[in-house]
């Protein structure tokens, strides 16, 4: 898969036409291609790869060499296909009516069908040799480099069956999809929404969009009818949802059974390689940190004035929105100024990304939303996508996305294709780590206590939402897979009840802090991530590395800012949990938890000042 991180969706609302930007606001696509017969002819080039690459069949037990050689024809392969997917790509998110980067994707996906086809034999191939014999390869030198690429193969040995039944469990394939359509058809397109009529005498349609803008009404009462009206066109339609959902959960369960892993859970974090005392750790010591969320809903009520804080006044804001403008140009000077404690070598890469036109700014017709880096094009550079917007946010996307961009940089100059492309695990953690470098060094330099109070409050909202939304999240998606497994079935009340105690439970209810109305039990219905397979916890993971990881670069710690480095540099030449034990963070301990949970409690204590001397 071409690395593609993407980002937040927003809605990009341009006015200007791409010709009217300026061209060192655009991205420099000529590097990937200078033309577009210059793509052709690789185009043609990886055909021929592609052909000769067949020859490799039947011989790759026959010598370490002979294996090295093969290996290092299939990265050629894979390597110019991303180069060539990556200029369609690009293409087509800058301007969707120009209708050549649709042609160029449809057609290179096409080829990458084939090519998936055409390297298939490479795997099991490898895991035919016999142990003993690929030990031997291993010591010799023309395979060295490829240790860690052949690991990642043969270590999930035990779950692989034989050929045939390998050609059954691909078949089934097909099939575990379904639930999800549905689902996503159910939510977008079948689910009615109701109405609902404001305090002000207005009406509004709901949509799952509508939803998320209106259910920050400062007012409470048009809070709690959307809450209302929201959850009870999920109620209605939830055994629909509760049988998607068993649907689901029945398919990860025939995996793990088939590739005779012990859980759920186990089956789908050893795809890369994470194990599952992460998962259980994580959650443990989010639990252990619920006090400091406690403290901080306190904090929310009091500023909002309620007597009681009820669970549809999580998202009302408590602080004003201040105007803060940030202008790209003098944007990325801050920028720089915030990662300078990375050093100047990382300085110096995102300098040459600026002068050499990694980025494309701004908003035009026809271009993609959100925000996105492509690190795909190994021996060209990282292109970085932004809509910019001139605030805060937009700013932040910008450390966001360079974050990706630099580990990009390193882990490309500094492994060989195959070891570059660094797991899912530790990607968000570089690009956090500057979003909360960036937060460190406007915060601490804000003298303005409106600005700094609306920073402060965006920053917890962000560990309410990330940390222990997402840690509940985790927790309910392994409580339904261990109940499946134990026999239970998923029925619509076991899930709103299971749903509902853990809402009780990290929202402090029985400790007066915030009041769940069991009308909205049913919000497990509207998290398509629960469709997944265990991936949410990574977003917790990866906020809590990177706190712990900025906290002590921000603070002038050395060795910390070059065993993160190190980390970056490395790719994906190791595994998810060795990568951050080098950069002095083991997320099998408590540890990182600790320093980050101390980063919370500072922001909290610097909040509960300001309001006091308000
Ligand atoms: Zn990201």
């Amino acid at each position: 898969m071409p690395r593609v991180v993407l980002d937040s969706e927003r809605t990009a609302g341009a006015t200007r036409t791409r010709d009217q930007i300026e061209l060192k606001h655009k991205w420099k696509i000529e590097d990937l291609y200078a033309s577009e017969g210059a793509w052709e002819k690789d185009l043609a080039e990886l055909e021929s790869e592609m052909r000769a690459f067949a020859r490799c069949k039947g011989k790759l037990g026959k010598s370490a060499k002979q294996l090295a050689k093969c290996l290092d024809q299939q990265l050629s392969i894979v390597k110019r296909q991303y180069r060539l997917s990556n200029y369609a790509s690009r293409l087509h998110d800058q301007d969707a009516s120009v209708t050549l980067g649709q042609q160029l994707y449809e057609r290179i996906g096409k080829v990458g069908t084939r090519m998936s086809a055409a390297l298939a034999f490479v795997e099991p191939e490898i895991l035919a040799i016999p142990p003993k014999k690929l030990d031997t390869f291993l010591q010799s030198n023309a395979i060295a480099d490829y240790r860690h690429y052949i690991d990642n193969i043969t270590r999930r040995r035990a779950h692989v069956r034989s050929p045939s039944e390998e050609e059954i469990i691909a078949r089934a394939g097909d099939l575990a999809d379904v639930p999800y359509n549905v689902y996503q058809t159910l939510s977008t397109l079948n689910l009615p929404f109701p109405e609902v009529k404001f305090s002000d005498g207005s009406t509004v349609k709901l949509s799952q969009a509508l939803y998320t803008r209106y259910r920050s009404a400062a007012d409470r009462a048009d809070r709690i009818a959307v809450f209302q009206a929201f959850w009870q066109a999920y109620r209605d339609f939830r055994e629909s949802y509760a049988g998607l959902l068993a649907g689901v959960v029945s398919r990860d369960r025939y995996h793990a059974e088939v590739r005779s892993y012990k859980s759920d859970l186990e089956a789908a974090l050893d795809a890369t390689c994470v194990p599952t005392s992460i998962y259980t750790t994580m959650i443990e010591q989010v639990r252990a940190g619920r006090p400091l969320l406690w403290r901080y809903l306190k904090l929310k009520k009091k500023l909002l004035g309620l007597a009681e804080l009820g669970y549809h006044d999580l998202y009302a804001s408590i602080i004003p929105s201040v105007e803060m403008k940030y202008e790209f140009v003098p944007a990325r000077e801050i920028v720089l100024a915030a990662l300078a404690p990375l050093g100047p070598d990382y300085i110096a890469i995102m300098k040459k990304a600026f002068e050499e036109r990694w980025t494309d700014v701004y908003p035009t017709k026809g271009k993609r939303s959100g925000a996105y880096m492509s690190g795909s094009a190994y021996d060209v550079h990282p292109f970085v996508l932004l809509n910019y917007n001139d605030d805060y946010d937009s700013m932040s996307t910008l450390a966001h996305e360079f974050g990706h961009a630099g580990h990009s940089f390193l882990s490309n100059k500094h492994q060989r294709f195959h070891n570059s492309r660094y797991p899912i695990f530790v990607a968000e953690v570089a690009s956090i780590t500057n979003e909360d470098l960036l937060r460190l060094h406007v915060t601490g330099a804000e003298r303005d206590a409106k600005k700094k109070l609306f920073l402060l409050g965006e920053y917890l909202e962000s560990w309410r939402t990330t940390v222990f939304r997402q840690a509940l999240f985790a927790e309910f998606e392994l409580r339904i897979h261990e109940m499946a497994q134990a026999g239970k079935p998923l029925t619509a009340d076991l899930l709103d009840e299971t749903y509902l105690a853990l809402l009780r439970e990290y929202y402090g209810e029985a400790d007066g802090v915030c009041k769940i109305d069991p009308h909205y039990a049913v919000e497990w219905a509207y998290i398509p991530h629960f469709f997944y397979n265990f991936y949410m916890f990574q977003y917790t993971t990866s906020f809590i590395a990177s706190t712990a990881i900025a906290r002590r670069i921000h603070g002038g710690d050395t060795g910390a800012r070059d065993a993160y480095l190190s980390m970056l540099r490395a790719g994906g030449s190791r595994y998810p949990v060795e990568l951050l034990e080098m950069a002095g963070v083991d997320m099998r301990s408590a540890e990182p938890y600790k320093i980050a949970f101390e980063a919370m409690e500072q922001a909290l204590t610097e909040i509960e000042k300001l309001v006091e001397s308000k």
